[in-house]
């Protein structure tokens, strides 16, 4: 155990250093990459931002979140920017550090005035300023994903909006090396309302274009989208397996994925829950029990309403009990 936090910390201190001179010089070296990498190949869960218990129990700022996430026995934490990317880089370092030296990793969810189904050239370019800036945040936080929404249908007919959005996340895809932004994970989000660009048949038309366009499969927008349609494990295999015959297997294999109970009408998603109530759905066993079953090695975020932690740690539990590592 003490060797362990010996090399946590020499790790931690490495982390420090790399993130210092990558500050410095305007890069990320390739060595932090393979030492953020270094625990791929299990399925990892975390929650989305805090929940209200760590505010209740007086905690306040997102670095004292990685020992709360830790004493949950978790693995991941998502940072979001959906109201903006206003973080400095040291405080993206002092963040990225404070999971790194516990040997968490971090994911961002970029804002969500992103909409690459404007015809706008002038709202192109914002979308992918939105998207460069919460990238540059999250190579200094030492993270790999980016979770976007895609677009809103707007007036457009459906066809021709998810055809616009596909053609821009591509041209968007080609601005990132420009950027130093090679090695990176950005996951199209499947949305919860009509309006909204991001089915699963989208979703995965969206990861054709680009090495390093990943599927966020948000369960709990699929269910709330397509009126309950996830109960049992059938229903998930469904989705998984339409994913395996659109999609590049790997992607499959390492998809991000949301998770929640939604409450839902006719147009859809209306407002997030918590496990506790679970009257609209979709469960969260039955997913477990696919996700293990196919050995996929997803990073699942948890999008309670206010008990995230709680109910990522319910799904982890459930999940290690199956055998799932
Ligand atoms: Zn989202």
């Amino acid at each position: 155990m003490a060797l362990v936090r010996v090399i946590n910390f020499a790790l931690a201190f490495k982390v420090i250093y790399l993130r210092v001179s990558a500050l410095e010089n305007g890069t990320v070296p390739m060595e932090f990459y393979i030492m953020t990498q270094q625990n791929t190949g299990r399925t990892r869960f975390g929650p989305s931002g805090n929940s209200k218990s760590f505010y209740d129990s007086g905690l306040k700022s997102t670095e004292q979140s990685a020992a709360y996430t830790k004493e949950f026995g978790l693995d991941i934490f998502e940072y979001s920017f959906g109201r903006g990317v206003n973080m400095s880089d040291e405080k993206a370092v002092s963040i990225g550090s404070a999971f790194a030296a516990l040997g968490l990793e971090l994911s961002v969810h970029a804002p969500y005035y992103i909409n690459f189904a404007n015809p706008d050239p002038q709202s192109f370019e914002n979308s992918v300023g939105y998207i460069v800036r919460s990238l540059k945040k999250l190579q200094l936080m030492g993270g790999k994903r980016c979770v976007f929404h895609p677009g809103s249908q707007g007036k457009a007919e459906r066809a021709q909006a998810a055809d616009l959005t596909k053609d821009n996340i591509a041209r968007m895809a080609e601005r990132l090396d420009g950027f130093g932004l090679t090695d990176v994970m950005l996951c199209a989000e499947t949305m919860g309302k009509l309006g909204q660009i991001g089915t699963v048949a989208e979703v995965c038309d969206f990861c054709s274009v680009d090495s390093r366009i990943y599927p966020c499969v948000d369960f709990g927008h699929i269910n709330a989208r397509e009126q309950g349609i996830l109960k049992a494990q059938k229903d998930y295999y469904d989705v998984i397996n339409y994913m395996f015959d659109h999609m590049e297997p790997h992607k499959v294999r390492n998809m991000h994925i949301h998770f929640s109970m939604i409450e839902y009408g006719t147009k859809g998603e209306i407002r997030h829950l918590d496990f506790e109530d679970r009257a609209f759905g979709p469960p969260f066993e039955p997913l477990m029990e696919v996700l293990h079953d196919l050995n996929i090695t997803a990073y699942l975020i948890c999008e309670s309403a206010q008990r995230q932690i709680e109910d990522a740690a319910a799904m982890k539990n459930y999940y290690t009990a199956l055998g799932g590592v």
